[in-house]
């Protein structure tokens, strides 16, 4: 049989593999397989040339039972109302892996920003809310960024609603910049967690940090601050990093901030002094410690599992590895620290944010940090006594743990 590589149809096989382990029948999946809403929107648009672009744009409203519905907005070429459908699934299971009271949600456009000036960018974002605003709010949805989306955009974004609603309402959106709402931490939320979760993974293994190597793939929001943080308070040697032009390498360990600044001058970390390029795929198949796949979905398949070579599996992306590889890296015993708990940290400060933003009171980083590592603890520990529970493997042990949540409160509103 081929390999799935549909990403919604990956989330739907997780989702009926989880049910099975758990004893859920047929209605109980048929309940949760599909998002509650999906809107699609045409937004058309007079580009800088004089030039008329027509985008698709895309709200995926997965299940409200918990709470408002939460999840970022990508920009991408390679955007899909499948990956978008199989990201709100994510969502829902990542909120109620870490016990946030809230659904989840996922939005997307297809279109590459890369390409596009300030003033496109700014229209196309306010163009996302106009056309979908009825179906957002701070009580409703509420997005976030994610892949090539900026706390800017979100700015524009709540400036948008702002307009239409004719009032403030800063936790129509999180990820905003700090002066108008964000919150202390936000920026480097998702790595914060993400390192949280591969401290207790660590420990769990016996590896000592101080002087562990790791790849990072992808060299955006999540890896970069992922590898600075590792390098910075955990003494890792980051020995390879990425983004979409390639890989860079060096055994005896890189400088992750250099190579930060060296990708604000260049757009990319390729060329950085005393590295020598690798590929994304060499990358992958390292022999290091601990592996942090940042970038897209589908990077570890049924083609590189065998030669995937770490301890530790940290998935700062969403859906990077397909059920097929998750069985083989069970088999070798490599400790994956799945998804919808090792990236939760963003989902989690962007929880504080609007929690902060209903109030109109702010937390100083500490304190967020402080609550996010009680958060991402919490929930790491529960993922493995649920796997263990249930003699399967990492990430069926944070199904299991979001699925009774989620059952639980539709039940309670007589959705069941
Ligand atoms: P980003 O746009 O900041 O960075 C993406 C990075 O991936 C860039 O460095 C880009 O060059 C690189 N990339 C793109 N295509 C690539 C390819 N084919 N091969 C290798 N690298 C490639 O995005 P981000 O916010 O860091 O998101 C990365 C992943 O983390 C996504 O899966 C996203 O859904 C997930 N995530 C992000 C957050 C968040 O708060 N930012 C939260 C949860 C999950």
């Amino acid at each position: 049989m081929s390999e799935i590589l549909d990403p919604f149809k990956i989330s739907q096989h997780q989702l009926a593999e989880a049910c099975k382990i758990k004893g859920y029948g047929d209605e109980i999946y048929n309940a949760l397989c599909v998002p509650e809403r999906f809107v699609e929107v045409k937004l058309t648009m007079k580009m800088d040339d004089g030039s008329i672009k027509t985008f698709r744009g895309f709200r995926s409203q997965y299940n409200s039972a918990r709470g408002p519905m939460k999840g970022g907005i990508r920009w991408h070429p390679e955007e899909s109302a499948s990956l978008v459908k199989a990201l709100s699934a994510w969502m829902t299971w990542k909120c109620a892996t870490v016990d946030i009271p809230l659904g989840g949600a996922k939005g997307g456009i297809i279109c590459n920003p890369k390409e596009m000036s300030n003033r496109e960018i700014e229209n196309l974002a306010r163009a996302y809310i106009r056309k979908l605003a009825d179906v957002l709010g701070p009580n409703v949805d509420v997005p976030a960024p994610d892949v090539y989306t900026t706390p800017q955009i979100m700015a524009w974004m709540m400036d948008e609603y702002e307009t239409i609603v004719r009032k403030h309402a800063p936790s129509i959106i999180t990820g905003k910049p700090l002066p108008i709402g964000g919150s202390a931490g936000r920026s480097i939320a998702t790595a914060q967690g993400g390192v949280y979760t591969v401290r207790e993974a660590a420990k769990d293994i016996g590896l000592n940090l101080n002087g562990a190597t790791v790849a990072v793939q992808g060299y955006g929001n999540a890896g970069s601050w992922a590898a600075k943080i590792l390098q910075n308070d955990f003494n890792c040697k980051i020995v390879a990093v990425s983004d979409s032009k390639g890989g860079i390498y060096n055994k005896d360990g890189l400088d992750a901030f250099k190579a930060g600044l060296h990708k604000e001058k260049t757009r990319t970390v390729v060329g950085l002094e005393g590295t020598q390029k690798i590929s994304n795929e060499e990358l992958l198949e390292l022999e290091v410690d601990v592996l942090a796949p940042a970038a897209l979905e589908n990077v570890i398949t049924s083609k590189n599992v065998e030669n995937i070579n770490c301890k530790i599996i940290a998935e700062l992306a969403n859906g990077p590895t397909t059920p097929d590889a998750d069985n083989v890296l069970f088999e070798k015993g490599i400790l994956v620290i799945p998804d919808f708990l090792c990236n939760a940290g963003g989902v989690t400060v962007s929880y504080f944010e609007m929690v902060q933003g209903y109030y109109l009171y702010y937390w100083t980083e500490k304190e967020v940090f402080t609550a996010l590592d009680r958060v991402m603890t919490n929930a790491y520990r529960s993922t493995v006594d649920h796997a263990k529970e249930y003699n399967t493997y990492n990430r069926m042990g944070a199904y299991s743990i979001a699925i009774e949540r989620v059952i639980e409160a539709m039940k309670l509103r007589g959705w069941l």
